[in-house]
């Protein structure tokens, strides 16, 4: 039986030949590195932006501006400041090893440079406590990459552990109702709740409450200043400390389609990664996990992974309702996501094969 020329028996040659196509361009050129897609879009922290120009720059360059970059990298944990004199603009020993430890951190490859990759993490908005406010706790961080606060605090109270939780009614943001955060917010706790035996209930008693949830603008008086819109998005304390500080500068959304900001921030998203401060985690080093530090605009991130629940399980125990299997086919279920993404590439080589069959 003849063939059409582009049956799906052909699919195969055609991909390796295309894919050698690919790999060896008719035109020579110089390696163009990946290129820089800032996920914060306009009206983003100017001086997160800024570090763009540092794309692929090494150790023993100096370049204008350096100490910027060097000052985010010490309010993350990575840098000690110099004991005599401000950071300067070289990219020395010292600084190198912060970006290691950072690639490190967010699961980067470990290049020392401050490729698109690292550059892209570094210029996306994040929560505002440091990476290495972390333990290194042989008997919970052995393969795991989970992490938690230094001396590994967390709620100590008789079993059943409940925490209260209550919103300021002074520190707020005008455009959502109260309905509307307070049905987030209690969709962010419930998923913690489900793995632990923690339960949280609302109260009104802010001065009281364990946990104290409000919106706060730039300097308010806790040492972690908000800078604006993006870069940092909220911030809360480990154990039993219980402040969950949001940034009232952000355009918090809990429903994208009715909030059509380019900057719009997740509520519920940066909800449920703060919570998990609030109950002894740090940040993991599991792009896929709340823990992560990082979190585009208009990005809806609220599931629990494996690591995120493996952390916070060492801590309180399991809730007995809780079955992991549940949460591991949700797992696999992305990563099959990641496969049908991976085929969908077909249709595009086949469009550069038409397009060079066209150009010869
Ligand atoms: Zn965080
Ligand atoms: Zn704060």
């Amino acid at each position: 039986m003849r063939l059409p020329f582009f049956s799906y028996r052909y699919s195969p040659v055609i991909c390796v030949i295309s894919l050698l196509l690919v790999r060896f361009p008719a035109f020579s050129g110089r390696k163009i590195a990946a290129p820089i897609t800032i996920s914060a879009a306009d009206g983003s922290n100017d001086t997160w932006r800024n570090f763009a120009k540092f794309l692929d720059i090494g150790k023993g360059n100096r370049v204008s501006g350096m100490s910027e970059l060097k000052k985010y990298f010490h309010r993350f944990g990575y840098l000690s400041p110099p004991e005599t004199v401000n950071f300067d603009d070289t990219f020395d020993e010292l600084f190198e090893s912060a970006v290691t430890k950072y690639q490190k951190n967010l699961g980067l490859p470990l290049t020392g440079k401050l490729d698109s990759d690292t550059l892209n993490l570094i210029m996306s908005p994040r929560c505002g406590v440091s990476d290495t406010a972390a333990a290194a706790d042989g008997k919970f961080r052995a393969a795991k990459r989970f992490a938690y606060f230094y001396g590994l605090p967390r709620w100590v109270k008789t079993p059943p552990i409940t925490l209260t939780y209550a919103f300021s009614d002074d520190h707020v943001v005008d455009y959502l109702s109260s309905d509307e955060i307070k049905t987030v917010v209690r969709r962010a706790f419930s998923r913690w709740a489900a793995v632990i035996p923690v339960n949280f209930t609302e109260t009104v008693d802010y001065a009281v409450a364990d946990v104290r949830i409000g919106f706060f603008r730039g300097d308010h008086g806790d040492g972690e200043p908000f800078d604006g819109v993006l870069g940092v998005l909220g911030h809360a304390f480990s154990p039993e400390d219980g402040r969950l500080h949001l940034d009232a500068a952000e355009t918090w959304a809990v429903d994208f389609r009715s909030q059509r900001s380019k900057v719009a921030i997740d509520l519920e998203s940066v909800a449920t990664h703060e919570i998990g401060h609030i109950l002894g985690l740090a940040h993991s080093s599991v792009k896929q996990a709340i823990m992560y530090p990082t979190l585009s605009p208009r990005t809806r991130k609220v599931d629990l992974r494996i690591d995120d629940v493996e952390g916070v399980q060492a801590l309180y125990g399991s809730n007995p309702n809780f079955k992991f299997s549940s949460l591991l086919e949700s797992d696999t279920s992305s990563n099959q996501a990641v496969q049908i993404k991976t085929r969908l590439c077909w249709p595009s080589i086949f469009t550069v094969m038409i397009l060079l069959i066209v150009r010869m």
